[in-house]
């Protein structure tokens, strides 16, 4: 069978790349010609783990192809994949251009039967726009089109791509949908559950599912807030909750508020879907608003402990990217808090594993180190925003020695308090009010 995936950022070049380890034929296809010049010399423009090796092989194996228009490999695919980006536009509904002119391409290089999937988070009812677009110059009994969302988490993209909790297919076209089980049945054979819906389903479940987590966060992070106040402690509270199987322990890590690509825009755009059909949801926009206030409340709890020298402090900030694991930036929480300490005009020294070049793109202003050491060097306070693994296994006691005063403010819980504090740190965290 032979596939194109047709944009080829974190969601389409881990899709092509691991549906060419399942021994289909891919071509993936980018408008960034600079992306797909680093592909074609086995660079990986982003930072996702083990995706390096399963491209390296699959271009070697002669199933994994990259260019930049694409047409002849889209005019003789079975399958099309969407992956372009849907970013939000100013007032929260999706950017739907890049889909429509993936769309358009594809409308030109159709030929025979193919079946077009939206793999991208699209709003519910893309799909039959695309058909019905489609269909002013094809014939019905030429295409299909179905929407595939996907469910993978950067940082463990490819591992969540090859064992995912479900794969979602909305399809209304039974040849087209054959087609698609055809495609992931090995997938199947490997154990992934195999959930087939109506195509407008298949669009929300995206949605919901992103919104549902968006609210997990936010009320662990409200829940935090509540913990401070009345001196319990948020890890035993959401360890406690975890325990009721209803509920589940993953998405009970309090923080500085969700980010990335997916949970801000997904959120925003389901409430504009929402409105579109007439309905109003009070729990998703209670989310946002609650996910806003946390990346203020972040901002003061940082400022709080600078003691009294508040702009004048010199913060070290650790972690740019919005979770550990990945080089993405997008609606970081700790970019924003970072931004709103410098607008107050307070110093900040940054540090990052793997997301300091895209994270001056967005703040140039700010300044980069190459180690956590670095980064403490002179500071008032040592700030953890982002749960790298590194972080967790820092040598406080060489960051004590060169930092000018011994505080940290942990954002992600990541630092045993006690052992910090009796390592002669002043130690704040989220959910759990310290005593000194
Ligand atoms: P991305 O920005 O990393 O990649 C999108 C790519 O599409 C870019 O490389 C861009 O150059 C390319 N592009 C744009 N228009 C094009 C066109 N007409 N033809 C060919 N290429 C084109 O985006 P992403 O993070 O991979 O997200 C893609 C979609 O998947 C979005 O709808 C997103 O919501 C969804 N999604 C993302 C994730 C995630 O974790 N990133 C997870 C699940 C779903």
């Amino acid at each position: 069978m032979k596939v194109v995936v047709v944009g080829t950022g974190y969601v389409g070049l881990v899709t092509g790349a691991c549906l060419s380890d399942f021994g289909l034929n891919v071509t993936c296809v980018d408008i960034d010609a600079e992306k797909i010049e680093l592909l074609k010399r086995g660079e990986i423009p982003i930072y996702e783990p083990g995706l390096k090796e399963i491209v390296e092989k699959n271009q070697k194996a002669g199933r994994l192809f990259f260019e930049v228009k694409g047409e002849k490999a889209i005019s003789e695919a079975d399958v099309v994949f969407l992956a372009v980006g849907t970013p939000p536009k100013d007032d929260g509904s999706a950017e739907m251009k890049y889909v429509f002119s993936a769309v358009e391409t594809f409308s030109k290089c159709h030929k025979s039967y193919q079946v077009l999937v939206t793999k991208s988070t699209v709003p519910v009812g893309t799909g039959k726009k695309i058909e019905d677009y489609l269909l002013q110059k094809h014939s019905k009994e030429t295409f299909a089109v179905a929407s595939n969302p996907e469910f993978l988490r950067e940082g463990c993209a490819v591992a969540d791509f090859m064992n995912p909790d479900r794969i979602v297919i909305g399809c209304d076209d039974p040849k087209g949908l054959k087609v698609l089980l055809d495609l992931y049945e090995p997938m199947r054979k490997a154990n992934a559950p195999i959930l087939v819906t109506d195509r407008t389903s298949a669009e929300l479940i995206k949605y919901a599912s992103n919104a549902f987590l968006s609210v997990k966060i936010s009320f662990i992070n409200e829940m935090a807030r509540l913990a401070e106040n009345c001196g319990a402690d948020i890890s035993k509270i959401a360890k406690g909750m975890g325990m009721d199987k209803r509920i589940g322990h993953a998405f009970l890590l309090p923080g500085p508020g969700y980010g990335g690509s997916c949970f801000p825009k997904d959120t925003k755009a389901i409430l504009s879907t929402a409105k579109e059909y007439g309905c109003r949801l009070k729990i998703i926009e209670s989310a946002v608003i609650a996910n806003e206030e946390q990346v203020d409340f972040s901002v003061e709890k940082i400022l709080k402990n600078t003691e009294g020298k508040n702009e004048e402090a010199t913060i070290a900030l650790l972690g740019l990217a919005f979770k550990g694991g990945t080089d993405d930036v997008r609606e970081s929480p700790s970019l924003k808090i970072a931004q709103k300490l410098l607008d107050k005009g307070v110093k900040i020294k940054a540090y990052d594993p793997e997301a300091s070049a895209n994270a001056v793109k967005e703040i140039e202003t700010l300044q980069i180190c190459n180690s956590a050491k670095e980064c403490a060097e002179g500071s008032d306070v040592l700030v953890i925003a982002t749960e790298w693994n590194e972080f967790k296994t820092l040598d406080l006691v060489e960051i004590k020695n060169v930092m000018k005063t011994p505080t940290i403010v942990d954002l992600r819980n990541l630092l045993d308090p006690n052992h910090t504090i009796e390592l002669g740190f002043k130690y704040d965290c989220i959910g759990r009010r310290m005593q000194f």
